[in-house]
């Protein structure tokens, strides 16, 4: 078995010392039988979440109302989940109450799909109660009961299903297609940040061609921010998701491209994305104008972050649908900048009110910085004191 799952091991044993059962569920196992990386190791037990705090030294608390505790053992981090079912969703975000249960079978019946409705025992053996195996084989994404009532229950599970088809490439059942054009409009009564931690895997996956163009023709994108207002986007939009994302903020940034009428703000305020997200779009945006303008310009490199270039490079192979740049191109031309940071001039602010001590401190200190750190970006200034301190005499003359 694989070692992700080997470590996990001594987890299950030591729940099944106490006289509880414990398996593998969800995604881990779905992954192992696709043979695909595996992420997350998940584990479902009969023992009460606080007989799991007992049983284990390190252990967080991360969703104790959903029966969710987190162990730390040897430096990994296992999601152990007691056996459960949901109670009513009425506000169709969460469930009234959350119901512990002593049968697998019942808490494998609660899951989305098929595929991940599959339990695995510490010894391999499978346990897969709704067929998610022939589905795995058949390449389905099938909801485990009627999909419409699923639907309704949780309608993030539509969401689900597409950025499954965008990871794994599979169809959608029939019916559950079906239920999710009927069931779309209930995407507009959940929290926007869960609809968003789904379309950032979808946006990332390797299929995403095909799940855009499902969020096309099923209509799904009439109850998702911003795409709902803007349908000429969504139709061009489908014709540049061509090979899998590198980042939520690229996509953004070509997204903010296709209508410049929308700004990365709006997106990022539209989707209750992170700051980060939306600074880094921000910097990607304005490489790419920069780029636009001008090539692959020194200036426009000195704006971009040596950990974006692969973004970068796969934003402009998108807009210009073709492959018009290769990473160690940008990455090689980015290692011989002269400088990838202000703070590596050899002279700062201080230096310069040194070398005039009768002037006021003001804004001129920042123009100045800006005009040497320009000319030892491109090259025509040395990144010596000495060059630029003589460059900076000159300037202060013909700008006075
Ligand atoms: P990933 O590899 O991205 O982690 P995953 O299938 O493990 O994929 P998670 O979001 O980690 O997805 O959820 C773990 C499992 O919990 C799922 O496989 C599924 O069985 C169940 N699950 C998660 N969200 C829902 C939901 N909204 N409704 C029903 N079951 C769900
Ligand atoms: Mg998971």
């Amino acid at each position: 078995m694989n070692v992700r799952f080997q470590n996990a091991i001594p987890i299950i044993e030591t729940l099944e010392r106490a006289g509880y059962e414990a398996v593998f569920v969800g995604g881990a196992v779905r992954d192992r039988l696709l043979a695909r990386d595996i992420g997350d190791i998940d584990i479902a037990t009969n023992a009460k979440p606080d007989v799991v705090q007992q049983l284990f030294a390190k252990t967080i608390p991360i969703g104790i109302e959903h029966g969710t505790v987190l162990v730390l053992y040897n430096d990994e981090a296992f999601e152990v989940t007691t056996y459960r079912i949901d109670g009513e969703y009425d506000d169709f975000r969460h469930p009234n109450q959350v119901v512990f249960v002593s049968d697998l079978e019942k808490d494998l019946a609660r899951r989305d799909f098929t595929i991940n409705a599959i339990a695995m025992t510490k010894t391999g053996d499978i346990i897969d109660p709704f067929h998610g195996q022939e589905d795995l084989h058949r390449k389905v994404i099938k909801t485990v009961h009627n999909p419409s009532d699923r639907f309704q229950e949780d309608p993030l599970r539509m969401m689900r299903a597409l950025r499954f088809l965008s990871q794994l490439g599979f169809e959608l059942d029939s019916n559950t297609e079906q239920a999710i054009i009927r069931n779309g409009s209930l995407l507009t009564e959940i929290a926007v940040e869960r609809i968003a931690v789904e379309l950032e895997k979808l946006v990332l996956g390797k299929f995403v061609t095909k799940a855009f163009e499902t969020i096309t023709i099923s209509k799904i994108y009439k109850y998702l921010p911003i795409f709902q207002e803007h349908e000429k986007l969504v139709r061009e939009a489908k014709t540049y998701m061509k090979s899998p994302f590198l980042s939520m903020a690229e996509w953004i940034t070509l997204l903010h491209q296709l209508d410049s009428s929308i700004t990365i703000e709006h997106w990022c305020k539209s989707w209750k994305l992170s700051n980060v997200l939306r600074n880094k779009s921000k910097l990607l945006d304005s490489v790419y104008k920069c780029y636009k303008l001008n090539g692959l310009r020194k200036g426009c490199l000195y704006l971009l972050k040596e950990a974006y270039i692969s973004e970068f490079v796969h934003l402009v192979n998108t807009m210009e649908q073709k492959k018009t740049l290769y990473d160690n191109e940008v990455f090689h031309a980015y290692q011989s900048l002269p400088i990838t940071n202000r703070s590596e001039l050899q002279l700062n602010g201080n230096d310069l009110l040194e070398m005039v001590p009768n002037l006021q401190e003001g804004p001129w200190i920042a123009q100045l910085l800006k005009a040497v750190e320009e000319e030892v970006v491109n090259g025509t200034l040395a990144n010596k004191k000495e060059d630029i301190k003589e460059w900076v005499w000159e300037w202060i003359r013909e700008n006075n």
